[in-house]
């Protein structure tokens, strides 16, 4: 997924809504599924040809106007609208049958079946709760429409993949804050930065501090948050922090080590630039298509060249 990924990214939806004006914009987001509407119809009957929907005609079978012919049998699909849940903010995301089906974890054919079954622990009130609360990395498009004169922003999921809550990922940069990570993402800063039990030349308050969180090289489950003092919030404070020395990966401490990206941290401690060179860097990343072939290659650890 090359576009950009934060935990926080739900509370800036509002900021962004000239995004998809005139065409789709795609971003990532890391929540979790916090709600399913199940009290709507979540699936269409559709022609096992080409998936349009069909209608239902008395002892003929289903009608297919696309294909203009009748079936016996026509599939389930999903169409459905869930709720998606960040650090920060929430949004309905709308979803198809293959984003629907990783989600709920079967086929809408089964769960109809399943739907048969009444009560309140029945089967299929139970799948709807095993698939919420769950994280999940969802890429979506986000466009607009106007409904009634009115601008409304419509955000579809095109990728979901469950997210493994123990992985941890350096920051994109400019990014501002991402909620927490793990010691074992930056703790050589603190015991072995340079493989002789040495650390960092990072601001020793922060280190102490960090020291006092991290307590050992092979410490892999506490976290600590990225943005001191801003945690939960979708701000400009992270470059303050920065300037201050206590950017948590060596990936921000660098950024202060050329004339340029230490201008630009300079800069984006005003919150309202911030804001607005998030919203430009968003659309810019949102425009990056996947590599392909000899066109480059995608990092599998976002902090690093493939080795
Ligand atoms: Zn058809």
């Amino acid at each position: 997924m090359g576009d950009i990924l934060n935990s926080k990214l739900l509370s800036i939806l509002p900021l962004l809504l000239y995004l998809g004006a005139e065409k789709p914009a795609f971003l990532s987001i890391r929540g979790y599924i916090s709600f399913i509407k199940a009290d709507q119809a979540m699936w269409y009957r559709a022609c096992k040809a080409c998936n349009k929907k069909v209608t239902e005609s008395t002892g003929a079978g289903y009608w297919c106007e696309s294909c203009q012919k009748y079936d016996e049998e026509c599939n389930l699909r999903y169409i459905m609208v869930v709720k998606v849940t960040d650090a920060s903010g929430k949004a309905f995301v709308s979803t198809f049958n293959e984003e629907a089906e990783k989600i709920i974890g079967c086929p809408a054919d089964e769960l109809d079946s399943l739907r048969s079954q009444e009560g309140e622990d029945s089967p299929y009130q139970l799948k709807l709760k095993q698939a919420t609360w769950t994280p999940h990395l969802l890429r979506v498009s986000v466009s607009q429409n106007e409904y009634n004169n009115e601008k409304r922003q419509r955000i579809t999921a095109r990728a979901v993949v469950p997210v493994d809550v123990s992985g941890s990922c350096g920051p994109l940069l400019f990014q501002g804050d991402v909620a927490a990570s793990h010691c074992n993402a930056f703790s050589n800063r603190l015991y072995n930065f340079k493989g002789k039990g040495d650390k960092d030349p990072l601001g020793s308050t922060y280190a102490a501090f960090l020291k006092t969180k991290c307590k050992s090289l092979s410490d892999t489950t506490t976290t600590v948050a990225m943005d001191p003092g801003s945690a939960g919030n979708f701000d400009s404070h992270y470059y303050p922090n920065l300037l201050q020395k206590k950017g948590l990966f060596q990936s921000d401490a660098t950024l202060l080590t050329q004339d340029q990206s230490r201008s630009i941290a300079e800069e984006l401690v005003d919150q309202s630039k911030f804001f607005t060179d998030f919203a430009q860097s968003m659309q810019g990343m949102g425009a990056i298509k996947n590599l392909v072939g000899s066109a480059g290659e995608i990092w599998i650890k976002c902090s690093v060249v493939n080795s």
